[in-house]
């Protein structure tokens, strides 16, 4: 391993954590209960939709369950991209028609500055700059998949993206070989960790109970099951995302894929200069296997990839631990985006996991027969749409109980949306392994062509996994 990453904590839940200090957990359940709302689940997902429900009806009795405490998930350690994507969309634009899907766009568009919002009337610091996205090519195949993109997400109402060439890149961030990119005003960068806490504390704040230390260990109608007893209510609201395979009966339902990331020290000013970013826009790129990186709030890089995608059988997580070659491939991407920083020291590396459903569509649902609700496979992309869905969520919820009348986010075409479930192993191991040196081996012959054409490898692969 070379020198500049051989002492970088490895795991310790995130480099936020050690930036921010863990909490102290919460009181476990200590027996049976019963709620109006339970919530499984101590992510951004359950904590914005206790939020929401709690402040729409403030006499409901709402308790959250979280297996470890807030945030232990994917909350506590993303890439603090508050932006617009939503997986899926482009299938629901199918599915559903373009105005609808036009529609979820513009919700999402509102959703990053909904977060601000609530962030700014909460009183807390979540390290948030809204400096928006920044997406960069750096291989005519990239370039020519940039511009397409650039292109549909216009038709989708996107009037104040920009597009960019090599020179106009260069002036906001310096990106060696970069030949293009495209930037929206619709993203933040945020401090994952400080939104995670900042939102528990206003959620407890609010007269909701959270139980921390209480694994859910199986989830039915009017029931949630903990070793340390049972809360029963009329709505229970499945909030686990990445960590939904370890549910009695949800296996299948949504893949744990790994994401792993790796911290810099502090730059200098010298090496800020080298790099630009003074707009602190949240980075990314159009390989098939994508790079996203944050300049975080303290002056060092955050930057995160795929990891080993996948673990056999849906084991999710030893605490973001993540693989010696997974550490030494991202510091390769960072140093090849940009050489300058050769010899900057990684400090902190860390994987987690997020959730992929069959068709890599995310989805919202509320289940009035059985009163079971969930919320996720937002595959990449749930930071802001963790928020969306929870306030969507408010919405059946109230519906539902005959305290609210339909809405504009209960029509978007994500909410009730049901797939198949993941095929059993071995195949879902092999199919997943399979995409993911499909998409290397693709990210490295377009790097070596001057082909503006994206790699049959890839567009196959696309086919395979269903995102198309
Ligand atoms: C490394 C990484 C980088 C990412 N970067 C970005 C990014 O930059 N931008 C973006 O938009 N998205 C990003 N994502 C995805 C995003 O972080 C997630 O989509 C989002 O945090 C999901 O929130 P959640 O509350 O649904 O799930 P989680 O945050 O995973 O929360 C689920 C919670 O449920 C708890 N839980 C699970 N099972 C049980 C159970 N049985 N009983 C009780 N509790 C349980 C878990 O402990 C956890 O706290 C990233 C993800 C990862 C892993």
């Amino acid at each position: 391993m070379s020198s500049s990453v051989s002492d970088a904590v490895n795991g310790g839940i995130s480099f936020w954590y050690a930036d921010d200090g863990l909490p102290a957990a919460r009181e476990p359940l200590a027996g049976d209960a019963s709620a109006d709302v339970v919530i499984v689940g101590g992510g951004y997902t359950g904590l914005w939709t206790a939020y929401y429900l709690k402040q729409a009806v403030p006499f409901l009795r709402i308790t959250v369950l979280e297996q470890k405490f807030c945030g232990y998930g994917a909350s506590g350690r993303n890439g603090g991209w508050l932006y617009n994507g939503i997986a899926g969309r482009d299938r629901y634009a199918k599915l559903h028609g373009h105005e609808a899907a036009v529609r979820l766009q513009q919700a999402m568009n509102d959703t990053v500055d909904e977060v601000i919002r609530v962030v700014e009337a909460e009183g807390f610091d979540a390290g948030i700059h809204k400096g928006g996205v920044l997406e960069v090519a750096r291989t005519p195949a990239q370039l020519a998949r940039l511009k397409e993109f650039h292109a549909r997400e216009l038709a989708y109402g996107e009037k104040d993206r920009e597009l960019y060439d090599a020179r106009q890149t260069a002036e906001r961030i310096r990106v060696a070989d970069a030949v293009g990119s495209t930037w929206t005003p619709h993203g933040a960068r945020v401090h994952p960790v400080k939104l995670v806490k900042g939102l528990a504390a206003a959620v407890e704040a609010l007269g909701v109970t959270i139980h921390e230390l209480t694994p859910v260990t199986e989830i039915r109608p009017k029931h949630a099951v903990t070793p340390y007893g049972t809360v029963r209510a009329p709505y229970v609201l499945r909030c686990t995302e990445g960590f939904t395979a370890n549910l009695k009966g949800q296996h299948r339902t949504w893949l744990p894929m790994n994401s792993s990331m790796i911290a810099t020290e502090p730059l200098t000013d010298e090496q800020w200069e080298s790099v630009g970013w003074d707009g602190r826009e949240t980075l990314g790129d159009m390989a098939h296997a994508y790079m996203y990186a944050q300049r975080t709030a303290d002056g060092r890089i955050a930057l995160g990839g795929r990891g080993v995608p996948y673990r056999f059988g849906s084991r999710t997580d030893n605490d973001g631990r993540t693989q010696p070659e997974t550490i030494e491939a991202l510091r390769d991407i960072l140093v090849g985006f940009f050489p300058s920083l050769a010899g900057v020291r990684v400090e902190h590396a860390w994987s987690g996991v997020l959730g992929v459903p069959r068709d890599w569509c995310a989805t919202v649902t509320l289940d009035r027969t059985s009163g079971l609700g969930w919320a996720g496979g937002y595959v990449g992309s749930g930071v802001a749409t963790a928020n969306l869905a929870a306030r969507t969520l408010r919405d059946l919820v109230q519906i539902d109980s005959g305290q609210g009348v339909r809405t504009e986010l209960t029509e978007l075409p994500w909410v009730g949306h049901k797939v198949r479930k993941w095929e059993p192993e071995p195949l879902r191991w092999l199919g997943v392994h399979g995409l993911y040196a499909a998409y290397r081996a693709a990210d490295r012959r377009e790097s070596a062509t001057p082909s503006a054409e994206s790699s049959r490898a890839a567009r196959v692969a696309d086919r395979i996994a269903g995102r198309h």
